[in-house]
């Protein structure tokens, strides 16, 4: 088995298809692309129709549609997903950097409650947003029972030990996040990129590959030690040979 960069949060769009599907051939990349909205759904089931190996893809509404559209509106939108059509729910979750609203910030919590129900229903497990959010997120989570990935984590010392401890995956962004990766949760951890997020100024589908660098530096771990880890949580997550 080959050792693999697995990039558990991307957003890459229809138009990113040529050089993906290059790159997918070529470079032993396996990404997990999610879409924030209705918009995004639509394009990248066009993508998925190129059939790219081992890309996947997950659905979802991000807590930012709410900016510009009632939650009447983003229910009606979650009617014409198809989220079998992902291996995962997302990208959801609960943003207060943008939103100050308080209206505004219980709307937000409902879309993402009503996308763990269809989670908990379908049977997927979900990728969560949770910017400047950690704590309410993670209440929120406490009803559900659905495998989760918190993608580019940043609550405190305490907020990560109650997410492991949960069982649940954090998802480390280059040097963004800080987690030391131990023997004990090396079981819970995978490397993403957010792209088209740039690092060092630079947005590069292969970015993926710097970020699994600086992790295993960052905690003086083998990079191919690190890469069958996280392919391992991949496995046991999904249930997808890779
Ligand atoms: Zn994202």
């Amino acid at each position: 088995m080959s050792k693999k960069y697995i990039d558990v949060h991307t957003h890459y769009a229809f138009k990113d298809y040529e050089d993906l599907k290059k790159i997918y051939e070529t470079e032993n990349i396996v990404g997990l692309c999610s879409s924030t909205d209705l918009h995004s759904y639509k394009d990248l089931e066009k993508l998925k129709e190129k059939n790219i190996n081992n890309l996947f893809f997950s659905h979802g509404l991000y807590p930012d549609v709410l900016n510009n559209k009632t939650l009447e509106e983003c229910y009606k939108e979650l009617d014409q997903i198809d989220f079998s059509k992902g291996i995962a729910i997302g990208e959801i979750g609960l943003d207060n950097k943008i939103t100050k609203d308080k209206q505004k910030r219980e709307e937000q919590k409902k879309l993402f409650e009503k996308q763990l129900e269809i989670a908990e229903s379908k049977k997927l497990p979900v990728v969560v947003h949770s910017r400047y959010a950690s704590k309410h997120v993670l209440e929120t989570l406490t009803n559900f029972k659905i495998p989760t990935i918190l993608h580019w984590f940043s609550g405190t010392d305490k907020e990560i030990d109650e997410a492991f401890s949960r069982g649940y995956f954090l998802s480390l962004n280059y040097d963004r996040t800080k987690v030391n990766i131990t023997e004990e949760n090396i079981n819970q951890i995978f490397i993403e990129t957010d792209y088209p997020i740039p690092y060092n100024n630079k947005t590069n589908i292969l970015n993926i590959k710097e970020a699994y660098k600086i992790v295993a530096y960052k905690n003086s771990l083998n990079i191919n030690y690190l890469q069958e880890k996280i392919q391992e949580n991949f496995y046991r997550l999904f249930k997808i040979k890779i």
